[in-house]
C-alpha cells in the first residue's frame, strides 16, 4: 500500500499541467464542439466536421466530442464564445429535455472531448480513481456496497458482492472482463458511453481492478461499434501517455493493462459465459454454471465481468461518497430498506420509437415511463396516440398504457416478464401494434438462439409460430395455450439467459393484450 495521500498528490500535478495545457490551447478562444456519435455519423455529423474545419479561424477550435443524448437533434453544434455565451445548432428544440435526467455515467458526453484526457481530468476526472488508490481494496469495496450500486446490464446484481467474491479467491492471475457487447435491438446506451465518455470507463475500470486484486483487463466490444472501438482505444493511448493507465498508477503500487477485443456476433454474446467462450476461440455457446465466473471465468481464472454502465458509476462514488450516491433514486424508497440493500442511483435509458424527442437519457430510479415518454420525449408523434411501450429489449416485454405510470426499478417492474433489463423504452403507436411488436421480440429471441439445449432451440420458434397463426386469422385456442406452455417451459428448463427470459415478451401479451388475442381467434380476422 502506498501513503494515503501520494495518489491525490499525483492527480493534482497531473491535473495542473493538463489545465495548463488546455488554457494555452483553448484560453480566449470559441470553441466549436461537434457532437460525433454512431447516430450522428448517419445524418452528417463528419460532414459538418470537415465542413466547421475548413471556416475555423486563427481565434477558434474545433472539440470533437460525443453525443450529449439529444438523438433527434443530431448532427447537432454547440458553439461557446469566449464570454461563455452558446450557440446550439441542429434539429429540433432540447428545451426541457434535460429537466428530469441526472448525470453521473453520462456527465460529460457531448460537452467534453471524447478521448482527450486533458479535458477529462479539467471536468474532475481520475479524481475517483486517485481516492481509491488512497484507500485499501476492502474500503473501496465496503464504499461501493454502501451505495447501492447494482450491475447495469439487466441482471442487477450487487456490483461491490461480486467484486467481494473475486478478491476472496485464492487463484491468480485474476481478470476484468467488461461486457460491451450490447447488441439487443433498441438499446444503445454503452455505445454511447464508449463514444462520449471512454476515460470515466478507463477510471471505473482501474478502480474495479485495484478493488479486486486485478492487473489485466479486457473490454469486449461488440463486432459492428466501431467508432465505440476506435474511442476506447485512443482514450486508453490516452491515459497511458498521462501516466492514468500504466504501472504503479498515481505512484501506487498498483499496475492495469488493458487490452480491446471484438465482439463475435450475436446476442448471446453478451451472456457472460458466451463472451469467455467467444474471448478463449471457442464456439459462441454458454458454459454450464456453476463455476461461475468469480471463480472460474477466462482461461479458468477467477473474472470478474461489468458491463460499461456500471463502471461509469463507480468514479463518482468513489470521488463524492457512497452517500451521496445512495441518496439519488434510492430504490425502493421505503425508510425500512437499508441503503446497502437499496438500488440507488440512475439509469441510463435509450428512448426510441413513437416520440418527438428520441435520445440517450440518464434519469434517476423511480422515473416513471410517462414522465420518460411524456416529459423527456414530448409525446408520441403529431397525429398518432401511444398504443403501449416495449420495455427492456428483446428479453422483457410490452406495457399497455394503462401502465405508463410503473417506475423504472432495477430488475422486474411487473409480474407478467416485463423487466428493466438494459433499459430500452420504445414508445407504440397505432402503426407498430403491441402485437406485431411482441412477434418481432419472438423471432428475434429464436434467431438469436445459440441451439445449445433443446428447450430454446425448438421451444422458441415455435412460440413463433403459433403467434404467426394468431396473428394471421388462423389461430385456434389451442395456439394460446401452447404459447402459455411453451413461455413457462423454455423460461424454466433453458440453460442461459437468453431462454430463460424468451417468453417474457409472449407472458406480458398474453397479460395485457389476452383479449385482443382472443378476439383474433374469435374472429379469425387479423
Ligand atoms: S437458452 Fe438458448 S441461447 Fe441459451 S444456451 Fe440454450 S439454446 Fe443457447
Amino acid at each position: 500500500m502506498t501513503t494515503t495521500a501520494s495518489p491525490i498528490k499525483f492527480l493534482s500535478q497531473i491535473a495542473a499541467e493538463a489545465a495548463a495545457r488546455r488554457k494555452e490551447l483553448l484560453g480566449g478562444k470559441t470553441r466549436h464542439i461537434v457532437q460525433v456519435a454512431h447516430c450522428s455519423l448517419a445524418v452528417g455529423a463528419d460532414k459538418v466536421v470537415a465542413a466547421v474545419r475548413q471556416a475555423v479561424g486563427e481565434n477558434e477550435v474545433i472539440i470533437v466530442a460525443g453525443c450529449d443524448g439529444t438523438c433527434f437533434q443530431a448532427p447537432k453544434t454547440v458553439t461557446i464564445a469566449p464570454d461563455g455565451r452558446r450557440e446550439v445548432k441542429g434539429h429540433g428544440v432540447e428545451s426541457d429535455f434535460f429537466a428530469l435526467q441526472k448525470r453521473i455515467a453520462m456527465d460529460g458526453c457531448g460537452e467534453i472531448d471524447a478521448t482527450d484526457v486533458d479535458d477529462y481530468l479539467a471536468h474532475g476526472g481520475y479524481a475517483g480513481l486517485a481516492k481509491a488508490l488512497s484507500m485499501s481494496p476492502e474500503a473501496v469495496i465496503e464504499e461501493v456496497k454502501a451505495s447501492g450500486l447494482r450491475g447495469r446490464g439487466g441482471a442487477y446484481f450487487p456490483a461491490a458482492m461480486k467484486w467481494e467474491g473475486a478478491r476472496k479467491v485464492r487463484n491468480s492471475p485474476k481478470y476484468l472482463v467488461v461486457n460491451a457487447e450490447e447488441g439487443e435491438p433498441g438499446i444503445f446506451k454503452d455505445r454511447h458511453l464508449m463514444e462520449g465518455v471512454p476515460h470515466r470507463i478507463i477510471e471505473g475500470m482501474a478502480i474495479a481492478a485495484y478493488a479486486t486484486g486485478i492487473n489485466e483487463a479486457y473490454v469486449y466490444i461488440n463486432a459492428e461499434a466501431n467508432l465505440s472501438a476506435h474511442r476506447m482505444e485512443k482514450a486508453i493511448a490516452r491515459a497511458k501517455a498521462a501516466g492514468l493507465l500504466c504501472e504503479k498508477i498515481l505512484g501506487s503500487d498498483f499496475t492495469l493493462n488493458v487490452t480491446i477485443m471484438r465482439g463475435a456476433g450475436g446476442y448471446v454474446c453478451g451472456e457472460e459465459t458466451t463472451l469467455l467462450n467467444t474471448m478463449e476461440g471457442y464456439r459462441r455457446e454458454p458454459r454450464l454454471r456453476p463455476p461461475f465466473p468469480t471463480t472460474a471465468g477466462l482461461w479458468a481464472k477467477p473474472t470478474v465481468i461489468n458491463n460499461c454502465e456500471t463502471l461509469a458509476n463507480v468514479p463518482f462514488i468513489m470521488a463524492k461518497g457512497a452517500k451521496a450516491y445512495a441518496a439519488i433514486g434510492a430504490w425502493p424508497s421505503d425508510s425500512k430498506t437499508p441503503p446497502n440493500q437499496r438500488a440507488s442511483g440512475t439509469k441510463i435509458v435509450s428512448l426510441s420509437g413513437s416520440v418527438h424527442r428520441p435520445g440517450v437519457v440518464e434519469l434517476p430510479m423511480g422515473t416513471t415511463l410517462r414522465q420518460i415518454i411524456e416529459a423527456v420525449g414530448n409525446g408520441p408523434m403529431a397525429g398518432h396516440a401511444l398504443t403501449g411501450v416495449a420495455v427492456g429489449g428483446p428479453s422483457s416485454g410490452v406495457f399497455p398504457t394503462s401502465m405508463l405510470d410503473t417506475q423504472i426499478a432495477p430488475g422486474l417492474l411487473h409480474e407478467s416478464g416485463v423487466m428493466l433489463g438494459a433499459g430500452g423504452v420504445i414508445a407504440l403507436d397505432e402503426r407498430t401494434p403491441a402485437l406485431d411488436v411482441v412477434r418481432r421480440l419472438a423471432a428475434y429471441n429464436a434467431a438469436e438462439s445459440c441451439g445449445k439445449c433443446t428447450p430454446c432451440r425448438e421451444g422458441t420458434p415455435r412460440m413463433v409460430d403459433a403467434l404467426d397463426r394468431i396473428l394471421s386469422g388462423k389461430g385456434a385456442q389451442s395456439d394460446i395455450e401452447e404459447l402459455r406452455y411453451l413461455a413457462d417451459v423454455v423460461g424454466a428448463a433453458s440453460l442461459c439467459g437468453l431462454g430463460q427470459a424468451a417468453g417474457s415478451p409472449i407472458t406480458s401479451a398474453l397479460r395485457f393484450f389476452g383479449d385482443e388475442i382472443a378476439m383474433r381467434v374469435a374472429s379469425g380476422a387479423r
